[in-house]
């Protein structure tokens, strides 16, 4: 961050000093966390949690991508909003950038215990839980149906 212009030197000692932490490793939507405490005064910067899959080797680029836009988060923009995503887009790796689905399936397979099925397009996507009726295919506009991984592999 320091290389791309965004850090002053009280920002700098700001971010070594923030304690990181992990997420529950089941989270599959959210990658990273910055939290806030709420005083009277103002908020305080709490931690930055990063997915525990995002310290493995394989996931090293991504992971340093998720853990610069925590870091825009922690100083001090909060929002994604477009000044956020300007800032967010000054990251050089953009084939980092655009794996975020991909980790999100990825995580997502490994702890499906159902596949939601479109018997239209013959769609199909891992989640946890049952779809009971509830979720419609995006594309086609029709019911899902649930699948045991199991009969599905
Ligand atoms: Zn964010
Ligand atoms: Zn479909």
């Amino acid at each position: 961050m320091n290389d791309l212009g965004m850090l002053g030197p009280g920002n700098q000692e700001l971010l070594f000093n923030t304690p990181l932490g992990v997420l529950r490793k089941n989270a599959t939507q959210r990658h990273g966390v910055t939290r806030w405490k709420r005083h009277q005064e103002g908020l305080e910067l709490l931690t930055v949690d990063l997915h525990p899959r995002l310290l493995t080797e394989e996931w090293t680029d991504y992971g340093t991508f998720v853990m610069f836009h925590e870091f825009i988060h922690a100083l001090g923009w909060r929002a994604h909003d477009a000044e956020f995503r300007s800032l967010e887009a000054r990251w050089p790796n953009k084939q980092a950038v655009s794996q975020g689905p991909l980790f999100t399936n990825t995580l997502r397979l490994e702890q499906a215990k159902w596949i939601w099925y479109c018997p239209s397009c013959e769609g199909k996507f891992p989640r946890k839980r049952r779809a009971n009726g509830r979720f419609q295919c995006r594309g086609c506009k029709v019911n899902l149906l649930d699948m045991p991984r199991s009969s599905s592999r």
